[in-house]
């Protein structure tokens, strides 16, 4: 489906925070598929558009606007996605889908029952160069993977308390964009048979973790996360197969086949390219009557949870 053949979807947008306003609001506005048509805000509004303070309310007045995508954290999205898919509206949900994966597999479900599209989008995964990287390694047989993902929380998260609240994920809210990629270009399933989990003694949720890592053939695998990072920011993954060496970096905006750097046929800095191409998959998928809700990202970080030991470490302070 050609998007620019088809009239502009009308969209609302809930919560205006950090991600709206750097990245949903301007991939919107350069998209001829799409029309921002209301907000959704407790403490904020959008010039030139209708503005709510529930997502109650905006169902209620504007039964026009087809699709509502969820900037909110992942705490409070769920009853927000249940009601907006009880009205009838297609549902775009940030990452990571939800809280829980029961909720995401109850969201799906209503869904399906009620013929809504639902999108639990992956922005990692629209990274310029992820596609190319799966298909590279598409029937190439994995003998070892390392995630690194290294940043500096104060820089990414400056003041936001929720990311430390039990359903915030800690570390894992940038680890889970790795992990996303990963299920998306390893020709094979993960599985974790490890962790190690770092709470600051003052916080609920983990600054840093360390997962050991297993795919279906056996191949192993790590993935480093830590939020204390100075100075350089990392995102980088390696996969090393029976045909070389293949290494993404800058969070998927750039990959190095056997030690020669891809040019990548889009741009090249991060987060830049992924919202454009979030909002035409979620075009797509409306136009076409589909949905798309892989949550193996989050089963990873589910069960780094579950078999993963906790070590206390310094408290943090904003
Ligand atoms: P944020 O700056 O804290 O904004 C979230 C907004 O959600 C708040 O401004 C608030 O807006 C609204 N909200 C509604 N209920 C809330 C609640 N119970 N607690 C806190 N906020 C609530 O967060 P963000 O960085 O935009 O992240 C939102 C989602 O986007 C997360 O799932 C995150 O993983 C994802 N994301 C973030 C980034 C990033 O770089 N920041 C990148 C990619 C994805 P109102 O006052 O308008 O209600």
């Amino acid at each position: 489906m050609n998007e620019h053949s088809q009239a502009a979807i009308r969209i609302a947008l809930v919560g205006i925070g950090e991600i709206s306003r750097s990245q949903h609001i301007p991939a919107i506005a350069q998209s001829t598929g799409w029309q921002l048509a209301a907000t959704v805000s407790r403490s904020t509004a959008v010039a030139g558009v209708d503005n709510f303070n529930t997502i109650e309310s905006l169902l209620d007045a504007r039964p026009d606007i087809a699709v509502v995508s969820l900037c909110v954290p992942p705490a409070p999205r769920f009853e927000m996605a249940r009601a907006a898919i009880s009205r009838g509206r297609h549902v775009m949900l940030e990452k990571p889908p939800g809280a829980t994966l029961s909720e995401c597999t109850i969201l799906r479900g209503l869904a399906a029952d009620a013929g809504i599209t639902l999108f639990a989008s992956w922005h990692s995964r629209a990274a310029a160069m992820v596609d190319e990287s799966r298909a590279w390694l598409a029937g190439k047989t994995v003998s070892s993977f390392a995630i690194t993902w290294k940043e500096d929380v104060r820089r990414w998260h400056p003041g936001q308390k929720w990311i430390w609240e039990p359903g915030g994920l800690g570390v894992f809210d940038p680890g889970i964009n790795a992990l996303s990629i990963l299920t998306r270009i390893l020709p094979e399933s993960v599985r974790v048979t490890d962790a190690l989990l770092e709470f600051p003694g003052n916080r609920q949720t983990p600054i840093a973790a360390s997962l050991q890592l297993a795919a279906a053939s056996g191949a192993r695998g790590v993935a480093i996360f830590d939020w204390r990072q100075q100075g350089e920011q990392i995102w980088e993954i390696t996969v090393d197969t029976d045909a070389g060496q293949l290494q993404l970096a800058e969070g998927g905006a750039t990959v190095t086949i056997n030690g020669e750097l891809q040019i990548a046929p889009r741009e090249t800095s991060t987060l830049a390219g992924e919202y454009p191409r979030l909002y035409q998959r979620m075009h797509q998928l409306v136009t076409s009557g589909a949905s798309e809700c892989d949550l193996s990202p989050l089963a990873l970080v589910a069960d780094a949870f579950m078999v993963g030991s906790r070590k206390p470490v310094t408290a943090f302070e904003f």
